[in-house]
């Protein structure tokens, strides 16, 4: 998985969410008319001509006067130019170049990463001509499109995936050993898990330089298990003042991702799940991370009866479906309860992130449970699977064999996958199921 991540930055209300959309191709994303709205943050993963890369909005953030708003966006940007790798800097042709979009390519001139002008809202050639005035901020890369009705946006992804050179396409750090991210907001204990982890000193078997300065890899060593735990930078600093920026977590959180095999999404107990939580977990998903959730500062939840931790669960299983055959840890840093529990969890969810299931087994299986319940019939033609494997991918994946590969519907897809599940632990780890013509 590349590690390539492009952000978008702008002015309210230039299109840029609308734009986000349209590279991912889904429709997910609220688009909002008013300006300065408070709105999550966004970022997927975006697919052009077989390449794979990071897309963050950078959109979210709250404006209560003019001043906090400019200050918010020229922030952004630093943290974008900082952090990205590549920049979409977004104008809107129907309001022209304002002064804060003068302000931001005065910033965006100076980055050592390409910078993208983009210009918005281009939908007919009469406003193609007004948008030459955006030639006068002194870009060399120009591209005017229109995010409403797609034109010009594939000669934009063109350039974008060109700059993906092969060293972004590498696989990170060459060890077979288990690589665990510890990712979440500002404030949920990230830094503390850690700290308890690397106080114990004499676990530490080595500190290996992460493939780009923003990740630290530890090599571990606990209860006979090794493992590589990988942290951004600014988590070890008693000051973390960046760490404590939304956006910047967010950006060093995809970055620690994309190097890891299973993450751990850390939730503060009292403020349980986000929005953006669950962005970030879905795009782990996406990725085929393991995942494990970890709800830290347990401590701090009282009155605890005896089911407290099973309703939190099934609250939370709620807002993580249809992904949510995952581990739920309690713990309390500052208690040190169960933190080991938690790397346990990781662990396993490794070990279950590699498993192969022999084919004739896995067949013995499935076709019993397919006998069972039966693809419904869609076109008149019953659907006949065949045969399973599961292919010699790096994170599972299973292809089912039939006449109508087409006309599998996404809940008998959901059916099959459950089974998979109950047959085997895939706990923790997303699952990739596809049809194909025997
Ligand atoms: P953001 O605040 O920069 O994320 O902007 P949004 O994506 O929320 O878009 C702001 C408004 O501009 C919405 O009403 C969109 O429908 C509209 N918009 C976005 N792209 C285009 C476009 O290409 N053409 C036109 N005419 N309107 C657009
Ligand atoms: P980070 O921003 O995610 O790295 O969070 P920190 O590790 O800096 O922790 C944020 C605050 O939460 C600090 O004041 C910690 O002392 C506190 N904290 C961390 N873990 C726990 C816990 O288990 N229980 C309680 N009560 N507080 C915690």
């Amino acid at each position: 998985m590349a590690g390539f991540t492009v952000a978008i930055v702008g002015r309210p209300n230039v299109g840029k969410s609308t734009f986000f959309n349209r590279m991912l191709e889904q429709r997910k994303a609220i688009v909002d008319d008013v300006s300065g709205v408070t709105r999550d943050r966004q970022y997927g993963v975006a697919d052009w001509n077989g390449k794979t890369f990071n897309v963050i909005d950078t959109g979210g953030f709250v404006a209560n006067s003019d001043d906090v708003f400019e200050t918010e966006i020229r922030k952004q940007v630093k943290i974008a130019m900082q952090e990205a790798n590549l920049l979409i800097f977004m104008c809107d042709v129907t309001t022209g170049i304002t002064d804060l979009d003068s302000e931001v390519a005065d910033l965006l001139r100076r980055s050592s990463k390409p910078v993208f002008l983009v210009v918005n809202k281009v939908d007919n050639n009469e406003r193609r001509l007004e948008a030459t005035e955006f030639y006068g901020l002194g870009f060399e890369h120009v591209f005017f499109l229109s995010s409403m009705t797609g034109s010009g946006t594939g000669e934009l992804l063109d350039d974008v995936v060109a700059k993906i050179t092969p060293e972004f396409d590498e696989a990170v750090a060459k060890s077979d050993l288990p690589k665990i991210a510890i990712i979440g907001q500002p404030n949920v204990g990230k830094s503390s898990l850690l700290n308890a982890l690397v106080g114990e000193e004499r676990n530490i078997v080595s500190d290996i330089a992460g493939t780009t300065r923003d990740t630290i890899h530890t090599h571990y060593n606990l209860f006979q298990k090794d493992f590589i735990l990988i942290d951004t930078a600014g988590l070890r600093r008693k000051t973390k003042v960046n760490e404590d920026l939304e956006f910047y977590s967010v950006i060093r959180a995809i970055k620690a991702m994309d190097e890891a095999d299973v993450c751990m999404l850390l939730l503060d107990a009292e403020k349980g799940i986000t929005a953006q939580d669950l962005n970030i977990y879905s795009l782990a998903a996406r990725k085929g991370k393991g995942l494990v959730v970890i709800v830290n500062k347990w401590d701090l939840i009282k009155e605890k009866q005896t089911n407290t931790a099973r309703d939190y669960t099934k609250i939370l299983k709620e807002r993580l479906a249809p992904f949510n055959d995952v581990p739920i840890i309690f713990i309390s840093v500052t208690e040190k309860q169960r933190i080991f529990q938690a790397i346990e969890s990781a662990l396993q969810v490794f070990e279950n992130r590699t498993r192969k299931i022999q084919t004739s087994k896995l067949n013995e299986v499935m076709l019993k449970a397919i006998e069972k319940f039966n693809p419904p019939v869609v076109r008149g033609t019953p659907i006949r699977i065949k045969y399973v494997t599961q292919l010699p991918t790096h994170t599972p994946a299973f292809a089912f064999f039939c006449n109508l590969p087409d006309d599998v519907k996404p809940p008998y897809r959901n059916y099959l996958e459950n089974q998979i599940r109950s047959n085997y632990d895939f706990t923790g780890v997303p699952i990739k199921i596809f049809f194909r013509k025997k």
